[in-house]
């Protein structure tokens, strides 16, 4: 049952994730009145590499969740080490994107900590509360329709963000354009008994598509990986089919994956196209995280993405005033702190789907460290100097 909450609220959040709840610790630690609505019940599975980049730090510093994270007991990440498929290697160190490890941590765990946190900052939550719809007034987004326990109840705000992922519930009810045959496959599961590098989170290109294997917390090792939709189809849709005929296809991942035994249940989601959406679909609509803007996952940077515009967002609407369109002020932003890097990854797909190709970018890449450096960090924000980090030991 929902709890006799106001139905009116400041800005009302669709969807929980890292974007989501992020915004709604910012904007309840700001004074707003935040309603955030996730369909799931956490702690939940997700379908992610479970890489969360060495700048994510800096992030659950600003959002008071940092320790929280640490006591989980994440893996510590030093280096990502890209291997074509005849086993020729190359690593971009953890560093180079901020001085300190990666975690490795389940999105069971992560995002339960960052929705919680939401709720213990004033956010009010529901979960297992489903968006429908969006609330129309003309072409104006006033709140939105929420399915939970069965029935429908409306909520309302001036401003409504979209944080539902690559979904895109309400992004997609207001813009009309034709939605495409998904053309990849992802498959995620957790092993044991993988010989996964301790410390590094290795990358595995092969025929139609790339894989990442990396431990997470315990003797866990996350395995998850994409593939174009029709060699998905040849192996019957059969993920661990998927894994000996195409993924372990790579040297290193025949290796690392010989003797590993799944310990989990296999998750899979399709879609149709990386890159970026409108940051502000409809007056009144923002959106953030995946929603906005979907970046390939060789990165390892979606979740950051997902951090940056809730923190964005959240900004945006705390200094806006009537004098300015809070749309235009958050596109602009958008804008500045993602297009390049969005740019640069579209280039690097095509090597990336493409084995001959990969190869040859692991050997150019290979060649020249500082060539490496500059790419790898093209695909980033360049690193702020840390002004909000406490010196806290157990970070470094
Ligand atoms: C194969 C693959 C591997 C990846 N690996 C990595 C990686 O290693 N590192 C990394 O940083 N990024 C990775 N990413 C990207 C990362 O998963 C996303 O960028 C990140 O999860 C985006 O966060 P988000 O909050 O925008 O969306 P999500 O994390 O997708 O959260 C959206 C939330 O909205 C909820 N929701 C959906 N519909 C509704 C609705 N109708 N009503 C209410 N709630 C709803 C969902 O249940 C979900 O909890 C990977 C992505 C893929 C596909």
């Amino acid at each position: 049952m929902l709890k006799p909450h106001s139905d009116n609220f400041d800005v009302i959040i669709a969807g929980g994730g890292p974007a989501g709840a992020s915004a709604a610790i910012h904007l309840a630690r700001g004074g707003v009145r935040v309603l955030l609505t996730e369909q799931k019940k956490f702690p939940r599975a997700k379908l992610c590499g479970e890489f969360i980049s060495p700048e994510c730090r800096a992030h659950f510093e600003r959002l008071g969740v940092a320790s929280e994270m640490i006591a989980s007991g994440p893996a510590l990440l030093d280096e990502t080490v890209f291997y074509s498929s005849k086993g020729h290697h190359v690593a971009v160190p953890s560093k180079w994107f901020g001085g300190r490890a990666a975690f490795g941590l389940s999105r069971a765990v992560m995002d339960e900590v960052l929705l919680r946190s939401a709720a213990a900052n004033g956010a009010v939550v529901y979960e297992g509360a489903s968006v429908t719809e969006p609330l129309l007034d003309g072409e104006r987004v006033v709140g939105v329709r929420v399915k939970i326990d069965g029935s429908s109840r409306d909520f309302r705000a001036p401003i409504t963000l979209d944080a539902t992922g690559r979904a895109r519930i309400l992004s997609r009810k207001i813009s009309s354009g034709n939605s495409k045959r998904p053309s990849l496959v992802a498959f995620k599961a957790h092993f044991r008994k993988t010989r996964v590098a301790p410390g590094a989170c290795e990358i595995y290109f092969y025929p139609g598509g790339y894989g990442g294997l990396s431990t997470v917390e315990g003797d866990t090792s996350n395995l998850c990986f994409i593939i174009s939709a029709e060699h998905v189809k040849r192996c019957n849709s059969d993920p661990e089919t998927v894994l000996r005929e195409c993924v372990m296809k790579n040297r290193r991942a025949a290796h690392t994956l010989e003797s590993a035994e799944v310990c989990s249940e296999w998750l899979s989601a399709s879609w149709e196209r990386f890159g970026r959406q409108r940051p502000s679909p409809a007056p009144g609509l923002l959106a953030i995280g995946d929603s906005a803007a979907f970046i390939d996952p060789f990165t390892g940077s979606g979740m950051l993405m997902a951090l940056e515009s809730g923190e964005l967002v959240a900004q945006a609407i705390l200094r806006h005033d009537s004098r300015t369109s809070l749309e235009a002020d958050f596109t602009a932003g958008y804008r500045r702190a993602f297009d390049s890097r969005l740019r640069i990854c579209g280039l690097l797909r095509r090597a990336a789907f493409s084995p001959r190709l990969a190869e040859l970018g692991v050997a150019i890449c290979g060649a020249s460290e500082r060539f490496r450096n500059r790419l790898a960090r093209a695909t980033r924000a360049q690193p702020k100097p840390d002004k909000f980090l406490p010196h806290n030991s157990l970070l470094e």
